[in-house]
């Protein structure tokens, strides 16, 4: 390929409404662009990416033996209506209607339809088990549509579904697509961990995430020496001890440190899992967090969020104040008497520490707004609060990292062959309900994942296996001389002939030029070809990731890259 007939969308600014690096780079690098929130168009460029990472993972999936196949975008109310989820599913999903007033919604996920298949399909016990696929497009109506890629609105994911005659079977194909996955991102070059799961709407017994680890991910991971991985939407928080007398529990808020869920859950008298919402503490690096505890149903997750902006003298005088402060609410506790005047004080001594004691009368926070004046909760930093805990199997101390899910395998079980009567024949001629499993990978979010965990100053730096080229030709002078000339098209053709994906940089540019755009759009190798090496018969030849050029006789380049 030469750049004078590619469009190489490079831009020389950061786009100024990036969040993060991924999205700035592909952007800066004219991999994608934006059309609307969370909804972006690939050009040629991201597209021989994303092209890339659809194949590592099509050739994964099918050495499992699953099947591909291609189901609608669009689909129908009544299949969400069988399954119950037209009700359930809330404002993420986008829902139309046709000409006749007719109810659809652009698909989310496609248990639905493809139950529909398998019960229409599918009769007999000896045709299981069986497993099918497809890399589609999505459409979620996220809340908060950001960070490009993502999450977005639009967005291609591979998923999969299997279906069983029993358990047994089903923890035979869970166990492949967790191998497949390992795979996939093994072969992607990411750096990356399997943690247990929450199994949230969807539902079923058992999942287990994929999270690519990067600090801007919005997950958190709590993983232990021993081997214990788990989102921290599930790590459970650790048993509460015996509450202590409240002078002394209170001074152990008031003592700058770290202070663990057990404390936090001793010290209100609340069992971990009761507490809901907000409370603020000194983290262990002697910041301040404001933690929101999520009860119930949500495990006992944590999420805190870090006050470092708050340089102004504040006082919460009682928990209303909290409330209206942190836009929480405490009056989902319960039962449980919430302890007011404790938590406004704890909280006002915990602030006065912080603010080097103006805890005086008049200061109030007020008006905050999430987002403006305060981190939004989910990129919160809980690294204060889990981290050091022993994990819930005794595996060792847990420790924190950041993820972002790139993939998820869930063991269904019956619940949308149940409701959509999805059976086979069995042996005795009977009815039986299949077991179901499915397998998700966001294809697009991957790569942008890949960035987040593969960049430099002077951009992306691909892994080999999702490089858009192996190798940019840059000529120096390609256009005034014709030794110059002469050895680029014979390298590049060379090259071509060998099977190596070429960028030719034709483009009468500075060599800056040049170099700047071949970096940033993170092509692993670089060939140089200019007159003075040619003299010596010499080409200078760059990693993507070295500081420094080196160079090799011209006649063994091509041998030199592959
Ligand atoms: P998240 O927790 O990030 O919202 P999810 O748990 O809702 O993701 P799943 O239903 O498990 O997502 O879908 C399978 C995969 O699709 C996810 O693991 C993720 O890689 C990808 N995915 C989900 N939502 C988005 C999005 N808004 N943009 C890009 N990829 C997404
Ligand atoms: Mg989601
Ligand atoms: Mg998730
Ligand atoms: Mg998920």
């Amino acid at each position: 390929m030469r750049t004078s007939r590619f469009l190489l969308a490079t831009l020389r600014e950061d786009p100024s409404d990036a969040e993060v690096i991924s999205q700035r780079l592909m952007l800066r690098a004219g991999m994608i662009s934006r059309l609307a929130a969370g909804i972006y168009s690939w050009l040629p460029l991201g597209l021989r990416v994303l092209r890339r990472a659809e194949r590592v993972v099509r050739e994964q999936m099918d050495a499992t033996g699953a099947q591909e196949l291609l189901m609608p975008a669009v689909q129908p109310a009544e299949l969400w209506q069988e399954s119950a989820r037209w009700e359930k599913y809330g404002p993420e999903l986008l829902r139309l209607k046709d000409r006749h007033q007719r109810e659809f919604c652009f698909g989310p996920t496609h248990e639905e339809v493809i139950t529909d298949i398998v019960r229409q399909k599918v009769s007999s016990y000896r045709q299981l088990p069986a497993c099918f696929y497809q890399i589609q497009t999505k459409f979620r109506d996220e809340i908060r549509p950001r960070f490009g890629l993502m999450r977005a609105r639009e967005f291609l994911m591979k998923d999969a579904y299997s279906f069983h005659r029993d358990e047994a079977s089903l923890d035979d194909t869970y166990q492949a697509m967790h191998g497949a996955y390992s795979a996939i991102f093994s072969r992607l070059g990411l750096k990356f961990r399997a943690v247990a799961a929450d199994t949230g709407s969807i539902g079923g017994a058992s999942s287990h995430e994929f999270h690519v680890l990067a600090d801007s991910g919005e997950d958190a991971i709590a993983y232990s020496p021993g081997g214990y991985a788990a989102n921290v939407e599930l790590a459970p928080a650790p048993p509460a001890p015996p509450r202590p007398a409240p002078s002394a529990s209170r001074e152990s808020v008031r003592t700058p440190g770290q202070h663990s869920i057990a404390e936090v859950s001793a010290f209100l008298n609340v069992p971990p899992d009761r507490i809901v919402k907000t409370l603020i503490v000194r983290g262990a690096d002697g910041g301040l967090v404001a933690l929101l505890l999520r009860g119930d149903h949500e495990l006992n997750a944590v999420k805190a969020l870090r006050l470092p902006q708050i340089a102004q003298p504040l006082q919460f005088a009682t928990p209303a104040d909290v409330r209206t402060a942190l836009g929480c609410d405490f009056g989902s506790v319960g039962p449980v008497d919430f302890p007011g005047p404790v938590i406004a004080d704890h909280a006002a001594a915990a602030l006065a520490d912080f603010v080097c004691g103006a805890n005086a009368d008049g200061y109030h926070l007020s008006g905050v707004n999430f987002g403006r004046d305060l981190p939004e909760p989910e990129t919160a930093d809980i690294r204060n609060v889990l981290a050091g805990e022993p994990a819930p199997d005794g595996s060792g101390p847990l420790a924190i990292a950041r993820g972002i899910e790139v993939g998820h395998v869930f063991k269904l079980g019956t619940v949308y062959s149940e409701k959509l009567a999805c059976t086979v024949l069995d042996e005795n001629g009977r009815d039986a309900v299949m077991t179901m499993g499915c397998y998700g990978i966001g294809v697009s979010r991957v790569v942008a994942a890949a960035v987040e965990q593969n960049h430099d100053a002077r951009g992306i730096v691909w892994p080999q296996a999702l490089a858009p080229f192996e190798v940019a030709l840059v000529p120096i002078n390609l256009h005034k001389s014709p030794a110059v000339a002469e050895a680029t098209e014979t390298l590049y053709a060379q090259l071509t002939a060998a099977g190596v994906d070429v960028l030719l940089d034709d483009r009468p540019e500075r060599p800056g030029v040049m170099f700047a755009d071949m970096d940033l759009i993170g092509i692993p190798h670089r060939l140089v070809i200019g007159e003075r090496g040619l003299k010596d018969g010499l080409v200078e030849y760059k990693a993507r990731r070295d500081e420094e050029a080196q160079n090799i006789p011209l006649a063994e380049a091509t041998g030199f890259i592959r």
